[in-house]
């Protein structure tokens, strides 16, 4: 009577720390879950800076145009007359925006594009000064880079366009072997 007494006893304690093994088993699970969730659902790569270290990272110009989504004076960017082979990245965060073979004379006065790199920039009404246009900014670190305009040409029929300021140049290695 006494050892069944035991054993019912023991069998009890097996059953409730075989209960707190699952439970915490499956709570592990579910947490790993949600964090494996959080993940994929989180925007890829995004960079997050101040306001501060952006004013410390970029020139004067940049934080302007980037950050205040300022325009550069048509006709004055490094980029508007630039026809060599290679990439345009943010001049924020070095995100690869925008093609060389893309890029044509449209002369708006800034750099125009009748593509962009895919899911490189997005896209935002703007309603300010009294114009309804689409922004442009960079998918990564959120800069203002320009406008996109449906006054383009074939095959997209679209024109971006872009700040000087906002990008810069990596000449590809065919004009870098030059
Ligand atoms: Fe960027």
């Amino acid at each position: 009577m006494e050892k069944t007494k035991y054993s019912i006893k023991n069998h009890s304690k097996y059953l409730l720390i075989k209960f707190w093994l699952i439970s915490t088993f499956i709570i592990t699970v579910l947490i790993a879950q949600d964090k494996v969730l959080y993940l994929v659902n989180e925007e890829p790569t995004k960079m997050k800076r101040s306001d501060s270290e952006w004013k410390r990272i970029l020139s004067a110009a940049e934080y302007h145009i980037l950050r205040e989504k300022g325009t550069e004076r048509a006709f004055t960017g490094e980029y508007d007359g630039h026809f060599e082979e290679g990439t345009y990245v943010c001049a924020g965060c070095g995100n690869k925006i925008f093609e060389s073979e893309t890029k044509y004379r449209s002369g708006c006065g800034w750099p125009a594009f009748y593509n962009a790199i895919p899911e490189s920039v997005q896209e935002h009404e703007d309603n300010s000064f009294g114009m309804r246009r689409i922004e442009i900014t960079c998918s990564k670190c959120d800069g203002h880079l320009g406008h996109v305009f449906n006054d383009g040409p074939q095959p997209t029929g679209l024109r971006y366009c872009i700040n000087s300021v906002s990008m810069d140049f990596n000449p590809s290695d065919k004009e870098e072997q030059k």
